[in-house]
C-alpha cells in the first residue's frame, strides 16, 4: 500500500511517459529521478541483437528442480512444491560470448560450487498466473552461474539460518547476454552442460526440470507479484563441485552462446 502511493507521487513532468510504464495493481512508476546524495548503480544485462539492456529488478532462483541434484543434496525429489530464494541484483556478473571472464574467488568459503543454469528474464508481471499463460511473460532467455558458497549454505541450512551468505554475495550470478524468446521460443528441451578445465561435470537435459519455467512462473506468481525485469534462474541439474583459484568454467545450453569464466 504505502509503495503505490510512492510510486503515484508522480511529478507533472513525468506524466507525459505514464502511458508506457504502467504497473500492475495501478501502481506507477516514478519516472523523474529524484536529487539523491549519490548514485547507486543499477543492474543491466545486455540483449542480443539489440542496443537496449535488460534492467534488472529481482533476481528468484529456484532449489533442487533436477531429481538427481536434489537426491545429491539430500532431499526426496519426489513433486513437492518448488521453492524459490532470492540474489541482489548486484550479483549479477556479466560475461560476453567469447571471452573468458575472471571471477572472484569469494571471502569465507573453502568449498566454492559452480551451478550452470537457465534463466529467463520476464518483460510482463502478474500475480498468479495460469502456467498456460506463463510463458507469454518470458521476454528473453540466458545462461547463467549460481555460485554458490556451499559449506555456508550446508552449515546455515543445519542451524536453520538463512542461507543468504551462502547463495547471495556480490558476483554470484555470471550471466551471459540475453536471447529474445521470440527469436529462441521456449527452452523446454535441449543439453545443459558444464565443464571445468575442459572436463565434463555437469551433463543433463532441460526437459529433466522437475518444475518447467511455465511452471515456475506461475508458482513464484502465487507468493510474489511479479514484475517486469525479474529474472528467475531455473536450478541446476545434478554433480555440482567445488572450483579453486585458476580453474576455468565453461558452461552450455543447446541454443546459446556458451558462457566461460576464470576463477581468479
Ligand atoms: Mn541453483
Amino acid at each position: 500500500m504505502q509503495r503505490r502511493q510512492i510510486f503515484q507521487t508522480v511529478t507533472t513532468l513525468g506524466l507525459g511517459a505514464l502511458a508506457g510504464c504502467a504497473l500492475p495493481g495501478n501502481a506507477v512508476q516514478q519516472t523523474q529521478q529524484p536529487k539523491t546524495p549519490f548514485d547507486v548503480p543499477a543492474t543491466y544485462v545486455p540483449i542480443v541483437g539489440s542496443d537496449m539492456q535488460f534492467p534488472v529488478r529481482r533476481i528468484y532462483c529456484i532449489g533442487r528442480n533436477y531429481a538427481a541434484h536434489a537426491r545429491e543434496m539430500g532431499s526426496d525429489p519426489t513433486r513437492e512444491p518448488p521453492f524459490f530464494f532470492q540474489k541482489p541484483t548486484d550479483a549479477i556478473q556479466n560475461v560476453a560470448p567469447g571471452t573468458v571472464a575472471d571471477h572472484p574467488y569469494p571471502s569465507l568459503t573453502k568449498n566454492y560450487h559452480y551451478e550452470v543454469e537457465l534463466v529467463a528474464a520476464l518483460n510482463k508481471g502478474g500475480r498468479n498466473i495460469p502456467m498456460a499463460r506463463a510463458l507469454e511473460h518470458v521476454y528473453a532467455y540466458g545462461l547463467g552461474l549460481d555460485m554458490t558458497r556451499r559449506d555456508l549454505q550446508r552449515a546455515l541450512g543445519d542451524e536453520k539460518k538463512p542461507w543468504e551468505i551462502g547463495k547471495s554475495f556480490d558476483r554470484s550470478a555470471p550471466i551471459g547476454p540475453l536471447h529474445l524468446a521470440t527469436q529462441t521460443g521456449p527452452f523446454t528441451q535441449g543439453n545443459i552442460w558444464l565443464k571445468v578445465n575442459g572436463q565434463t561435470k555437469q551433463n543433463a537435459n532441460l526437459n529433466q526440470m522437475i518444475w518447467s519455467v511455465a511452471e515456475q512462473i506461475s508458482k513464484l506468481s502465487e507468493a510474489f507479484e511479479l514484475m517486469p525485469g525479474d529474472i528467475i534462474y531455473s536450478g541446476t541439474p545434478e554433480n555440482v563441485g567445488p572450483v579453486v583459484r585458476g580453474d576455468v568454467i565453461d558452461c552450455h545450453i543447446d541454443g546459446l552462446p556458451n558462457l566461460s569464466i576464470k576463477i581468479v
